[in-house]
């Protein structure tokens, strides 16, 4: 066997980063939002399944698994509230991308800064079929490490021109300012979420507080907006008051996920929803009229992420990006894997 044949494919945080300068960041959020839409659409070729979760007390631990009959991936994923003491992020992430004909892992990639672009091109392209064509203003509550990310999405990919922040740390809402001012998009502070969402025509929801929130309530509403819930994705933390998933159409990722994660674990379990997909195919209706208000109840789906890998695949051999790990023995004789071991004197002896 050619060494190369067993050699995996390997994108660290540094080369990602790389990546993501050298194709532009617009660009990635666009690509990616391609390749969600493409695989959304053929929803029934994939095996799927709700990720798997091990809760703490201090957050939860994810493992998010799909395949298509050519290619499996897995995410590893945490959802840490606390984490900043630690000077660690809420979210971290890796993952791998596999061929399904052998179980080889063809890579293994950082996904921390590639679940914030995925999820914000999941935002832009469910906001597309859900949010007024005519929308130019956000509100963005929460204004941690997802909120650049989906800021550019929907500036980049929705035409949004005006974002009004809030955050419960003023220290985030400065960075946030700061970060969008340099790229050259209007943005300004306001003292709450009430004030930071009155006239926009869609509200982002970003936080991170494993409790249930329901900070969103519906004398916020106004009649069109489209709302992006992204926060409430864990049993016990939410963000929007019931009132207001009763008074709207609800979309969502993968709906017995979201059932148990989403903004929606607070309904009852006949509560109606439509899964994106459906919207996507050209099954189901996006927005039906100008007035209506829509929610995009999002807490990530393997799907995306399976997405977000081919992405980054792809990216890494266009831009010649051919780092690998040696992860996997390569063995002359596959039934000899102990002779992989070097043999030293006294191996046999008893330790
Ligand atoms: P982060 O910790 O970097 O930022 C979260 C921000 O929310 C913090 O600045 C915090 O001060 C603020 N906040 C907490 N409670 C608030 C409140 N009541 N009002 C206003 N602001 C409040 O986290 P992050 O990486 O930006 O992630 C944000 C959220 O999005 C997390 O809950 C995460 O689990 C979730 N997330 C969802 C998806 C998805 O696909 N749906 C993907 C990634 C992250």
């Amino acid at each position: 066997m050619k060494p190369n044949l067993i050699a995996t494919r390997f994108l660290g945080a540094e080369t990602v980063a790389a990546m993501i300068a050298r194709k532009g960041i617009a660009a990635c959020i666009a690509g990616l939002a391609d390749y969600i839409r493409d695989d959304f659409r053929r929803w029934a070729s994939f095996d799927k399944s709700a990720r798997v979760a091990t809760h703490s007390p201090h957050g939860v631990i994810e493992l998010m698994p799909v395949s298509d009959r050519a290619l499996y991936a897995f995410k590893y994923v945490n959802g840490h509230p606390g984490n900043h003491r630690f000077g660690l992020s809420t979210v971290m992430a890796f993952g791998v991308l596999a061929e399904v004909e052998t179980g080889l892992p063809l890579l293994v990639s950082e996904l921390t800064l590639t679940t914030a672009l995925r999820t914000a091109a999941m935002s832009a392209v469910a906001a597309a079929a859900l949010a007024r064509p005519d929308s130019r203003r956000m509100a963005l509550i929460g204004n941690g490490a997802q909120s650049e990310f989906q800021a550019l999405a929907f500036h980049h990919l929705l035409g949004i021109v005006q974002f009004h922040l809030y955050d419960t740390d003023a220290v985030a809402t400065a960075k946030l300012l700061a970060n969008l001012g340099r790229l050259g998009l209007s943005a300004r502070a306001f003292g709450s979420t009430r004030e930071a969402v009155r006239g926009c025509d869609i509200v982002t929801t970003l936080t991170a507080d494993k409790t249930r929130a329901a900070f969103l309530t519906p004398d916020m509403i106004e009649p069109g907006m489209h709302i992006n819930g992204v926060g409430g994705d864990c049993p016990g933390k939410t963000e929007l008051h019931p009132e207001v998933l009763r008074r709207a159409r609800v979309f969502v990722e993968y709906e017995p996920q979201t059932r148990v994660e989403g903004d929606i674990q607070q309904m009852p379990a006949d509560f109606p929803v439509t899964e994106l997909w459906r919207v996507l195919a050209g099954e189901a209706a996006g927005r039906r009229a100008a007035d209506e208000v829509t929610v995009f109840d999002s807490v990530g789906f393997a799907l995306e992420d399976f997405s977000a890998l081919r992405y980054m695949r792809d990216l890494a051999q266009e831009l010649g990006i051919d780092a690998s790990i040696p992860l996997i023995p390569e063995l002359p004789d596959p039934k000899n894997l102990f002779g992989y071991i070097p043999v030293l004197p006294g191996l046999a002896r008893a330790a």
